[in-house]
């Protein structure tokens, strides 16, 4: 396992001879664990109701925004929008509220998605081993949990309030997933909270501590940069793009087969470059509103971050192929007996 004071070294070197050999030897493990498949995958907001206040988010409590959820026709309007694009691989993702967005409404979501896509993914409120499992039978795959960051007192500074002020109930949520029967199970840090050199370091170890536990789970990473939301700059740090493909470079490293993914947070000089270094999965086509597909596409609404890739699915898919990578857009299909 590296140690933290490599990770700094490596994140801190001013030397571009030896940032590129960085970037050969993650390219090189790249292409020989994933060969030039890219997977696609795109997320749909459900929900923007939330009972947390993180300092960063756009949707957090204290926040004065039109408050919107999808009911189940307005899903399927969003879903069939989606399909037809030719996405197989959902992220369903909702705001933290246990009250807004039950289990029964995510049980709901799943049964629905299922008949779009066959890869469903979630990112929502932490929960349960039990309620885990009863996702997992409605057809839920994945499950995103961010720690977003490992450092306990800057945590504590920028979750005020609400369930994801508990560092301690977040962390143990891949854990309570892997038991609870999910297939995948994606981990992250925020990059620009806290000290990013201290927190891949974390998170390397989180990984490890998982893999070693809960060995038939798939895992993957995500590596967000903050992004300033309106009037506010809570940004710890600001981290350029070259220590964002040094994280994704030092990542595929150490991790050869994990899966990295890259959200339209970025844009798409950066987004394209990254793929040749250590990125195997992309989200296409994003909207950050609910319902920003069809249902609400008309009304002025605050997205959850601001997407700066703007191509759609198919220019993304043509891009790809341009660049000789393959696109998948699924490898995975449920049997269900
Ligand atoms: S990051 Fe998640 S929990 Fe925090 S305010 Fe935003 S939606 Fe709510």
């Amino acid at each position: 396992m590296i140690s933290l004071v490599d990770i700094k070294n490596i994140l801190h070197d001013p030397n571009p001879e030896a940032t590129e050999q960085l970037a050969q030897d993650a390219g090189r493990l790249t292409r020989q664990y994933f060969g030039r498949t890219i997977t696609l995958y795109a997320p749909l907001y459900l929900s923007n109701f939330c009972s947390s206040y993180c300092t960063y988010c756009g949707f957090h409590s204290h926040n004065r925004i039109k408050r919107f959820k999808l009911t189940a026709e307005q899903m399927r309007q969003e879903m069939s929008f989606l399909a037809k694009q030719g996405i197989e691989n959902i992220l369903l993702l909702t705001g933290e509220s246990y009250q807004a967005t039950p289990l029964d409404y995510l049980k709901e979501v799943a049964t629905i998605a299922k008949t779009y896509f066959s890869n469903i993914s979630m990112e929502v409120h932490p929960m349960e081993e039990a309620e885990y499992r009863e996702l997992f039978a409605h057809g839920v795959d994945g499950i995103t949990v961010y720690q977003e960051t490992y450092n306990r007192k800057r945590y504590k500074e920028v979750h005020i309030s609400g369930k994801k002020a508990d560092y301690d109930y977040r962390l143990a949520a891949p854990e309570r997933a892997a038991k609870g029967g999910i297939r995948h199970i994606a981990l992250g840090i925020l990059l620009g909270l806290a000290d990013t050199a201290e927190d891949l370091h974390a998170l390397y170890q989180h990984l490890r501590w998982m893999e070693r536990h809960h060995p038939g789970v798939e895992y993957s990473v995500s590596f967000p940069r903050l992004r300033a939301i309106k009037g506010t700059d809570f940004a710890y740090c600001d981290v350029d793009d070259i220590t964002l493909v040094k994280v994704i470079c030092l990542t595929r490293i150490q991790f050869p087969r994990m899966g990295i993914n890259l959200s339209t947070r970025e844009d798409a000089g950066l987004r394209d470059h990254a793929l040749e270094l250590g990125i195997t999965r992309i989200s296409a086509g994003s909207n950050t509103s609910v319902g920003g597909y069809t249902v609400t596409a008309a009304e002025k609404q605050d997205p959850q971050f601001d997407i700066k890739d703007h191509r759609g699915v198919k220019d993304i898919i043509a891009i790809l192929k341009e660049h000789n990578f393959d696109p998948v857009l699924t490898d995975w299909r449920r049997i269900d007996n």
